[in-house]
């Protein structure tokens, strides 16, 4: 695909900068709860290290907007690190600035230096340009390996490319685009797509790109609602886009005759989003007008899951309900077991999913666990991600 991975360029020696994706999701209590990012860059990291390459690694972490917040400072990811390595994993105090220049200075061949998050600073999502000179006089070769951001056009991500005559992907961006392509140039069918989590409005355009290819789309989690209105149910307090009723009737209407939609048949409700809420199980035509459906119910794990085990390529992105809180969970996990089940190539992506792929203990049994959410998605789309284009150098 007239790029070069991070094996067939020269690392002795060179200051090597790596973009990771290492936005890792964390508790209340500042925990990474699913390490898989960090774990899939491994082999990238290891390699440019092991090949006397002076490794600088760069990531963002959540939505500082711009501001140095001790809440998304990458220290945890860079103790995570240390510990998969074993070995010390510095984190530097910023990812520009003289400080880090001198650090970089005195590294010695196949040293590992972690720097502070990109998004401290409000010209990495700007892509701005004296950024993103300042990232790239850092380092002589560019690695990317963060397919989660690839669908950015950051400083990191695009901008510092520019000023930099090596550039190249990692492993793990390399897997990516291979398999995302796999499964996407010529599926094998039955194709079914799954999805779910909260807005229609987020994932309209991969509905759009899976009504044209797909035999069977599986619609659960929040988005459903809208979809479930739009059929003139009631759906009490669930969430609702109220803008995209329209537009989900029309996708309901192009999808007729053409492929199975399937739409939730019945519903974990509560009296409201919370652990000590009364609970219940009811189907479309009986939710309570004050009450709220967090979870698929039983049935239509039945159903979803006889579709899951028929086919033979499957796409996953989203939760099937508020899979965070134990008692909306069970959908979610039931899905992800059905897909480990089938004989189908599997692809899912986004932090949800993969965590609830993880935590069903079901990892490898996923064709393709694709670390990035919104970037697999606008792929699936098909989308050129800016991220990619700029490792395509002299075209
Ligand atoms: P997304 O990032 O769009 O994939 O959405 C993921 C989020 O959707 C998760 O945090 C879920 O808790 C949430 N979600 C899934 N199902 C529901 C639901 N029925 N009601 C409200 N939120 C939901």
């Amino acid at each position: 695909m007239g790029i070069l991975r991070v094996d067939q360029v020269e690392l002795k020696g060179k200051r090597v900068f790596i973009r990771v994706d290492f936005n890792v999701p964390l508790n209340a209590q500042n925990e990474i709860t699913d390490d898989t990012r960090i774990v899939l860059s491994l082999p990238t990291v290891r390699f440019v290290s092991g090949a006397g390459g002076k490794v600088i690694l760069a990531s963002h972490l959540g939505r500082p907007k711009g501001k140095k917040e001790p809440k998304y400072s990458l220290s945890p990811v860079a103790e995570r690190l240390s510990k998969l390595l074993e070995k010390r994993v510095a984190l530097a105090p910023d990812c520009i600035g003289e400080e880090v220049r001198n650090r970089i200075e005195g590294m010695k061949e196949g040293e590992i230096l972690f720097l502070e998050n990109l998004r401290f600073h409000p010209e990495e999502e700007k892509n701005e340009e004296s950024f993103s000179k300042a990232l790239a006089s850092l380092c002589e070769v560019y690695v990317n390996d963060a397919f989660g951001a690839a669908h950015r056009a950051h400083a990191s991500t695009v901008g510092m490319t520019r000023y930099i005559q090596t550039v190249s992907a990692g492993f793990l961006m390399m897997k990516e685009v291979e398999s995302l392509q796999k499964a996407l140039a010529n599926p094998q069918k039955p194709y079914v797509g799954i999805l779910g989590g909260a807005k229609v409005s987020d994932k309209i355009g991969v509905i759009q790109n899976l009504l044209d290819k797909v035999t069977t789309l599986l619609v659960g989690g929040g988005m459903a609602y809208t979809f479930l209105k739009a059929k003139g149910f009631e759906v009490g307090k669930s969430l609702v886009e109220g803008d995209q009723i329209e537009l989900s009737l029309h996708l309901l209407e192009r999808a007729k005759g053409k492929i199975k939609f399937l739409l939730p048949f019945d519903h974990v409700i509560a009296e409201r989003m919370d652990l000590q809420a009364k609970r219940g199980i009811v189907s479309n035509e009986h939710i309570p007008g004050d009450w709220v459906c967090l979870d698929i119910g039983p049935e239509t794990v039945r159903i979803f899951s006889e579709e899951i085990l028929s086919a033979r390529t499957i796409f996953w992105n989203g939760p099937m309900g508020v899979f965070e809180m134990e008692p909306f969970s069970q959908g979610t996990f039931a899905v992800a077991k059905a897909v480990a089940r089938s004989s189908a190539f599997s692809i899912v992506g986004g932090g949800d999913s993969v965590a609830a792929v993880n935590q069903a203990g079901v990892a490898d049994k996923i064709g393709h666990i694709s670390t990035g959410g919104g970037a697999s998605l606008e792929f699936i789309e098909g989308k050129v991600l800016p991220g990619i284009e700029a490792l395509r150098k002299d075209g």
